[in-house]
């Protein structure tokens, strides 16, 4: 059974799990696939109520866990279906993962198991990368279609003879395509966990606490006055427990009524579509709180 307050009655078959946001957050991140579109079409509302969000004067980000292309391609993606956005509002594992190595571990050299993009992003980002297993003190482990035994062997020998860390883009052990997925991030990286006997010092993306950190520092609002909206309860609901944001997931993806129903997480609120993102006659402020 739903438990506590954070769930009240309402009509049609999803009515139980329903409650919607009765206020405007000062920032959302929203997720993308299953959230804002599904394939190649838009979902109802979704156009209308990122423009509500930015009239209302509040922040938006995009998410993805898809290592596999550029921010400013998920951009002209939005954008071509009808959400104006721009590349500093698509927040992918390859912005949080070129962060995270300047941080980490600034001017180290890095041995990539990924695909020609992690290469370039990291090229581009100033950070050194190398197909020396030996000169390599990080090795990046991401979504790889090209993945070898080569790539195996170079990985093993940088991190178990020359101790290099592993960071992972992405935790996701396989991608959703219309033909039945691809293995994703987590079969690359548990074959070279399997033959080293180390285990990853990092796993970006979401629900990673790097990932919610890029999200807050892009959006400039406090946790407690932002609001992560997703379709799916480990990654997206995940992501927004890290730091203390709000959670709002919405039925119109993966994740279904019955699912929730019987599920340990529990998001803030619940939505049909991100057309119930916003509060009936928002954009406003806290005096539109209702009794919902
Ligand atoms: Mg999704």
């Amino acid at each position: 059974m739903i438990s506590g307050a954070a769930l009240t009655a309402g009509p049609g078959p999803a009515g139980s799990l329903i409650r919607r946001p009765a206020r405007v957050f000062g920032g959302y991140a929203l997720d993308l696939d299953g959230t804002m579109y599904l394939g190649d079409e838009l979902l109802p509302g979704a156009a209308q109520a990122i423009a509500a969000i930015r009239a209302a004067g509040a922040g938006v980000v995009f998410l993805t866990n898809n290592p596999l292309r550029t921010a400013a391609s998920y951009a002209r993606r939005l954008s071509g279906l009808g959400v104006p956005a721009g590349e500093s509002e698509v927040v992918t594992p390859l912005g949080v993962l070129t962060a995270y190595l300047s941080r980490e571990h600034p001017g180290a050299a890095v041995l990539t198991v990924a695909e020609p993009l992690v290469d370039a992003t990291l090229a581009e980002a100033g950070i050194p990368v190398t197909a020396d297993p030996a000169a390599a003190g990080v090795v990046v482990v991401s979504f790889d279609r090209t993945f070898s035994y080569a790539k195996l062997l170079a990985a093993y020998r940088a991190v178990r003879l020359h101790g290099a860390v592993i960071v992972a883009t992405n935790p996701d052990p396989f991608c959703p395509t219309p033909d039945g997925g691809l293995p994703d991030c987590a079969a690359m990286l548990a074959a070279i966990e399997a033959c080293t006997g180390a285990r990853a010092e990092a796993v970006l993306g979401k629900p990673g606490e790097q990932m919610a950190a890029e999200l807050l520092r892009r959006l400039a609002t406090p946790a407690a006055d932002t609001a992560v909206v997703g379709d799916r309860l480990l990654t997206d609901i995940g992501l927004s427990r890290s730091l203390g944001m709000a959670s709002v997931l919405v039925l119109s993806g993966a994740t279904s009524a019955g699912e929730l129903a019987g599920a340990a997480v529990r998001p803030d609120y619940v939505i049909e579509g991100i057309g119930q993102l916003l509060p009936a006659g928002a954009p406003d402020g806290p005096e539109n709180r209702s009794t919902a």
